[in-house]
């Protein structure tokens, strides 16, 4: 892999390799793009078979956290880093405070918070270390778990694609087919039956999804191959990245695809093909930035009614997006990924009057309470 070439085409400004032998860590950090405020993004904990595929991911990741922040309206750039690792086995204090220790080197031009394979638990320890993470316990100030906001975005989203398919915003009646009943999909499904949905529903997991089944009162379970087939109103993609690919495009039978799972596409063209084939698409860095918007407000301290009140214009952000894209002619996935390069390049243009704006975080927690872990430094 040509690094310095990857970070040329993707537009990275820096990518930050550390090991600390001592504490057993070997972690990437990408630094996307700055120029609407710090790079914010999750640290994910993955045993990558080789260095090569956690640098591609800390690369792609970081890159899709720029688009998210942006297309949220949010003073952030896009960051994100990844600790190589098995997270079953591997995790300890020594590797997520010399993982702090690293963080707290970039002076809060990265800040980091929950991923795949890491946790509140995780990000205390990193707290230990540095200011420079969210998602920290609400006891300390932080925003605790961000999966029931991004649930609430995604279900805000959802209704403004129903909306714009079928002439009416609410969820009573229509049948939704999620994929995936994680942190994300359970809740969602719970905010679906509250709403009076009918929900059917899978997961590779299956102990996982009877109890989330019978928590909710889900109507119907399905196999993991069958959610795509399901005639539903809206396919909410909740599990892992490229639902929608090339053998599962043709087995849809939905008017709305809006989920929370990242990277839903297989490609920008899949989106495309989802409008030749009169199916809505919610692109997934515009509907589930929900958890992003929620550890947002940590750094400003936090507040749950305010970041309530961000996460629900997420209607708005998605409804947003159908109208440019109608404007434009074009399909969803470009409307927003035009819009976010618009917003990027028109701030950068103000840049060099007056002030710049900050690239690094002031953070202002609520309220602070003595270490509890031994050797804080405060
Ligand atoms: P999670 O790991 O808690 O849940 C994912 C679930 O999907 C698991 O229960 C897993 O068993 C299931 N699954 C995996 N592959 C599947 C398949 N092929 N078919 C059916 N089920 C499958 O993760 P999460 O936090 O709920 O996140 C879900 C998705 O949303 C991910 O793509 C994540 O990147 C994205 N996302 C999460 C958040 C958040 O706040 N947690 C924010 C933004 C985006």
């Amino acid at each position: 892999m040509d690094i310095f070439e990857s970070m040329t085409t993707q537009g990275h400004e820096q990518v930050v390799f550390v090991s600390l032998g001592d504490a057993g860590l070997k972690a990437i950090i990408a630094i996307h793009d700055t120029t609407l405020g710090p790079a914010l993004g999750g640290c994910r904990m993955y045993p990558y078979k080789t260095e090569a595929e956690a640098v591609a991911d800390a690369m792609r990741l970081s890159r899709a956290m720029t688009y998210k922040a942006a297309a949220a309206g949010l003073h952030l750039g896009g960051g994100k880093s990844v600790i190589i690792g098995d997270p079953k086995t591997d995790k300890n204090e020594p590797l997520f405070r010399a993982f702090g220790k690293a963080v707290a080197s970039l002076s809060g031009r990265y800040i980091t918070a929950e991923d795949v394979g890491t946790d509140v638990q995780d990000m205390e320890f990193i707290f230990s270390e540095t200011d420079y993470v969210t998602g920290v316990d609400t006891s300390r100030g932080g925003s605790g778990n961000p999966s029931p906001y991004t649930a609430f975005g995604v279900m805000q989203g959802m209704m403004a694609c129903v909306a714009r398919a079928f002439g009416e915003q609410s969820m009573k009646g229509r049948t939704v087919a999620i994929q995936g009943l994680g942190h994300v999909g359970a809740h969602l499904a719970g905010l679906l039956k509250k709403e009076g949905a009918t929900v059917i529903a899978t997961d590779v997991d299956k102990a996982r999804a009877q109890k989330v089944g019978e928590e909710h009162g889900l109507d119907e379970l399905v196999s993991p191959d069958d959610i795509f087939s399901v005639p539903c109103d809206v396919f909410a993609p909740c599990a892992m990245g490229l639902a929608i690919n090339e053998n599962t495009i043709d087995k849809l039978k939905c008017k709305v695809v809006a989920g929370g799972a990242n990277n839903q596409l297989q490609s920008d063209d899949f989106g495309a093909e989802l409008e030749r084939r009169n199916i809505f698409y919610a692109p997934d860095f515009v509907i589930n930035a929900g958890g992003l918007i929620n550890v947002y407000t940590e750094l400003e301290g936090y507040n749950e009614e305010r970041a309530m009140r961000l996460v629900r214009n997420l209607y708005y952000s998605v409804a947003r997006i159908f109208t440019l894209a109608e404007a434009h002619n074009e399909p969803t996935i470009f409307a927003a990924r035009r819009m976010v390069r618009s917003r990027i390049q028109e701030v950068a243009r103000l840049q060099p009057h007056f002030n710049r704006f900050p690239a690094r975080a002031a953070i202002h927690r609520n309220h602070r309470v003595p270490a509890a872990a031994p050797g804080r430094r405060r």
